[in-house]
């Protein structure tokens, strides 16, 4: 058996933390078993799908690298988006045909039914049956009407929805790789809606049908829908098509213990891109939601978590999502990089900052004596624009630092000192600069400190006399002499 899964988004706002955790999960478990991974629009909700939802989503899984066998192109194109893979179309609106076949078949073998009920009608009943406290639920009116009836209604030119009748007694189980045996009693269900009155199916419907005709084996996603799989178990059933296998994912909390949402920061991925964070750590961390390998391993090069992954690793107990922890990783995958990666890397935020226009190697240069320290790509502009532009003078640092007695002096007598230095690199200026203190029997803090507060504009930066070294000569004097002045 060749391993098909899909990753079946519906196209109503951003890709999330949850939607990206599922996607990633359906590409590895695809990837591991070397099998195919399917991407499918669910664009049924006409009211909500937007094409700018389907590019962010898109741009999205491209941002994470989690690349697909089948599916839309990235880019969309006038007429839309072109389309690759065996079992397309693979937008749901485009695929009316296969619903409506399925559709008929059901209603022909009297599985599915009409129901002519309007949706003021339902709401009603929906009411009346939460004010006198019993379960709301659709009550089978339409379930066995007569011809004559429906002839009635049909003639009131009222537009039928499709119905699936479900059974009414004994249970549904559901074997699910994640969550084990899992049963629902059957007089809780009601049959629902397959096809609205427009005709457009139902997730429930669209979905099974697809899942069948793109020959799907394993079904990987979110928590939220254990509680539809009762439902498309009996669709599946009713329509003689096998069951894929199962596998629901476990829910992602914030840290306060209620499920992730908004109120918890950031939830789209592309605002993590924004943000700073590296989307090899980012794919990193979303693997971590829910999946564990026995040696409790952290960090995982791509090609280690395809080759590890299983849903055998995969937690029924909900996820936390942590953004210290996210954070930590990032800087992780941030120091692992050659600087000149990581200039390469921070070319969008380099640009937005001033620092566009700055020749690689010389950022490179600079972004050395900080990568220890950086989090997210978004810090190197404020970390490395003194190198290249004027020193921006922090107020606090001034008065602490330069405005004492005898800073000023001190940068006076220094610049010749440090002109004299031939060779201008950090081992010849710190023993020079070392010297320079005994002979004014000065401690080192009264020289280092206003060095650095003149040359960069605040007190904390990278080691003082690598600083020096990449700033070079020119640089140091003109900011020595523009510090004294200020003072
Ligand atoms: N369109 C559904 C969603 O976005 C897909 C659920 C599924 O994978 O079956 O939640």
């Amino acid at each position: 058996m060749t391993v098909r899964t899909r990753f079946a988004p519906s196209p109503t706002g951003y890709l999330h933390i949850g939607g990206a955790r599922t996607a990633l999960f359906c590409w590895l478990f695809a990837r591991h078993h070397k099998g195919t991974f399917v991407l499918r629009i669910e664009d049924t909700d006409e009211v909500r799908s937007t094409h700018e939802s389907v590019d962010a989503i898109l741009e999205s899984m491209a941002w994470l690298g989690l690349d697909w066998d089948e599916g839309p192109s990235l880019t969309r194109h006038d007429e839309g988006w072109e389309e690759k893979g065996g079992h397309g179309p693979y937008f749901q609106m485009k695929r009316g045909e296969h619903y409506r076949k399925h559709l008929e078949q059901l209603l022909a073998e009297g599985k599915a039914y009409r129901c002519y009920c309007t949706p003021e009608e339902l709401a009603a009943k929906r009411e009346q049956a939460s004010k006198e406290k019993k379960p709301v639920r659709y009550d089978g009116r339409c379930r066995d009407l007569t011809d004559a009836q429906r002839r009635v209604f049909e003639a009131e030119g009222r537009k039928p929805s499709v119905r699936f009748r479900m059974p009414q007694e004994g249970s549904t189980v559901v074997s699910d790789e994640v969550r084990g045996e899992v049963s629902f009693e059957n007089n809780l269900r009601q049959d629902f809606v397959i096809a609205k009155g427009s005709g457009v199916p139902t997730y429930n419907f669209a979905n099974v049908i697809d899942d069948h005709l793109m020959e799907i084996t394993h079904v990987v996603r979110g928590d939220e829908h254990l509680n539809n799989t009762p439902e498309q178990i009996h669709i599946y059933q009713a329509l003689g098509f096998a069951l894929p296998k199962f596998a629901h994912l476990s829910m992602i909390m914030g840290p306060d213990g209620t499920k992730l949402s908004k109120r918890h920061g950031a939830t789209s991925v592309l605002e993590y891109r924004d943000q700073g964070f590296l989307p090899e750590a980012m794919r990193n961390y979303l693997a971590l939601l829910g999946w564990s390998n026995p040696e409790s391993q952290q960090l995982f090069e791509a090609a280690e978590l395809v080759a590890k992954f299983g849903l055998e690793g995969c937690q029924k107990n909900p996820a936390t999502f942590d953004n210290q922890k996210l954070l930590w990783m990032n800087s992780e995958y941030v120091r692992k990089l050659s600087p000149e990666t990581l200039v390469d890397r921070a070319r969008p935020f380099l640009e937005k900052g001033r620092l566009g226009g700055v020749h690689r190697d010389a950022l490179a240069k600079a972004v050395k004596l900080e990568q220890e320290k950086v989090t997210l790509l978004s810090e190197l502009p404020g970390r490395l624009d003194f190198f290249f532009h004027d020193a921006v003078y922090d107020p606090k640092a001034m008065d602490k630092v330069l405005k004492v007695p005898g800073a000023g002096k001190v940068l006076e007598e220094l610049a010749p000192a440090l002109a004299a230095v031939e060779l201008f690199a950090a081992k010849p200026l710190e023993d020079r600069i070392r010297r320079f203190c005994e002979e004014k029997g000065l401690k080192v803090g009264q020289v280092f400190h206003p060095i650095r507060v003149a040359v960069s504009g605040r007190t904390m930066g990278p080691g003082l006399f690598e600083m020096l070294e990449v700033l070079g000569k020119e640089k140091v004097l003109a900011r020595l002499e523009a510090a004294r002045k200020l003072i």
